[in-house]
């Protein structure tokens, strides 16, 4: 019997199964796909966690700032890369402008703004969803006094790709940036762009690199080699865009920390109910079996604890029927809370649906929103399935996935 099931391998359910695991729990972690990491911009926004705190039934009320910081320095310590400050810092969008986020990668920390630089605009040729002229007018604007430029590149590996005309994706890029060969690219060009701007005589400008797509190896999912090649110039990343290659290896990354700590993996499994529940009019319900399919298979898998995070609506947990009504949780059966009006015609208005999930008592444990009743005590709730907020409108998706997701493991 495992200690703790983890269904879902989205932010929330590695944050738990890791932690578990770091706690020496016996931990299975289940998960059908990868979730919304799959969009990650590389960046975990917190939103205004204080004023949040205020709203009914926020996840963030039950928990303290200590509970939320604890979570972030939790990131941290597994991924060292990822840079914790008190204040919120800045990093470069894929459009060239500037957003603000809680947590980044340090490559992706915006220089001082007080101390103008030089920013060179390295643009791999080809590369899809990207436009140069738009982000150049971006940084002009937003760096007003600081010169801003621009070089494309080639890459030879894709020379038969840019003859065919296929386009290439973020993700093939960070690929690149991980092979021998695009390194050795990457930095030649860079070392070109040093080489100018000293011919120049503009030695005493500080200048650096921007770079849509991943270059830094944070996530070296064998970490076998110290992988990341000394560049001959700072470089500035850009935040992520679909398909996100930050998502991909953060959750690559994530797979390999739990799995070192003993975690048990089953991947492209899904868990469909859980059964051998006994259930009584006055007594707390228990969940000792969980059903899953996996290759084709259907087995009974025994926990003592269960943590549900399967990302509500987009990551598969909510399924909604032909009729409305017959929206579910579709795992556990957990009552769900399900506001009155689902959608705001205006399009960028807070939309209701954002806060369908499941209602939790300070353990993370689900409760009936009917009664307020204790549904399962053996199961916690964590992430995106959790009611009451809305990552894009309030800006606290990774915060309330982290914070929970940790919160979670530690009640195991
Ligand atoms: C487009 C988009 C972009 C975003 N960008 C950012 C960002 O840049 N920064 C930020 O902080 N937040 C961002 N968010 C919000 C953030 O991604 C989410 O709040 C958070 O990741 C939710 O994590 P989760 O683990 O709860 O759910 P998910 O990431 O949805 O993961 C759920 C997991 O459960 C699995 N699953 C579902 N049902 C089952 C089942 N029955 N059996 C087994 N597995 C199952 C799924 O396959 C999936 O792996 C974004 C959200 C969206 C939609």
């Amino acid at each position: 019997m495992w200690d703790a099931i983890v269904v879902g391998g989205g932010l929330a359910g590695w944050i738990a199964g890791i932690r578990a695991a770091q706690r020496g729990k016996k931990v299975l972690l289940i998960t059908e796909g990868v979730g919304t990491l799959f969009y990650f911009s590389g960046i975990f926004d917190y939103g205004e966690v204080e004023n949040l705190r205020h709203l009914p039934k926020h996840p963030y009320t039950l928990f303290n700032s200590q509970a939320v910081a604890q979570g972030k320095r939790f990131v941290q310590e597994i991924c060292p890369e990822y840079v914790v400050k008190d204040t919120p810092q800045s990093a470069l969008t894929v459009l060239g402008t500037v957003r603000r986020g809680d947590l980044m990668p340090r490559n992706m920390v915006l220089p001082d703004r007080q101390e103008p630089c030089k920013l060179v605009l390295l643009v791999p040729e080809g590369l899809k969803d990207f436009f140069p002229e738009i982000v150049m007018a971006n940084l002009a604007r937003e760096f007003p006094g600081w010169q801003v430029s621009e070089k494309r590149m080639q890459v030879a590996a894709l020379a038969e790709w840019t003859r065919l005309g296929k386009s290439v994706s973020s993700i093939d890029y960070a690929n690149i940036w991980r092979s021998e060969e695009g390194q050795i690219a990457l930095a030649h060009e860079i070392d070109e762009i040093k080489r100018r701007h000293q011919q120049a005589g503009k030695t005493q400008e500080r200048l650096v690199v921007v770079l849509p797509s991943l270059v830094t190896e944070y996530f070296d999912a064998s970490r076998t080699k110290p992988y990341q090649k000394e560049f001959s110039l700072p470089i500035l990343e850009m935040s992520s865009f679909v398909p996100s290659p930050h998502g991909r290896y953060f959750a690559e990354y994530l797979k390999h920390v739990f799995s070192d700590l003993g975690g048990e993996l089953m991947l492209g499994a899904r868990a469909v109910s859980f059964n051998g529940a006994s259930t009584t009019e006055n007594q707390v319900k228990s969940c000792p079996e969980l059903t899953v399919h996996s290759m084709g298979k259907s087995l009974c898998l025994k926990g003592e604890k269960f943590i549900i995070a399967t990302g509500g609506l987009l990551g598969g947990g909510i399924k909604v029927g032909m009729v409305r009504q017959s929206i579910r949780e579709s795992v556990f059966d957990l009552p769900l809370f399900v506001p009155k009006g689902w959608s705001d015609p205006r399009f960028l208005a807070p939309q209701p649906f954002a806060q369908i999930g499941v209602e939790t008592d300070e353990w993370l444990r689900p409760l009936d929103p009917e009664n307020g009743k204790l549904v399962w005590d053996n199961v916690h709730v964590a992430g995106r399935m959790l009611a009451h907020w809305d990552p894009w409108t309030q800006k606290c998706g990774g915060g309330v996935s982290i914070t929970s997701g940790y919160a979670a493991a530690e009640l195991i």
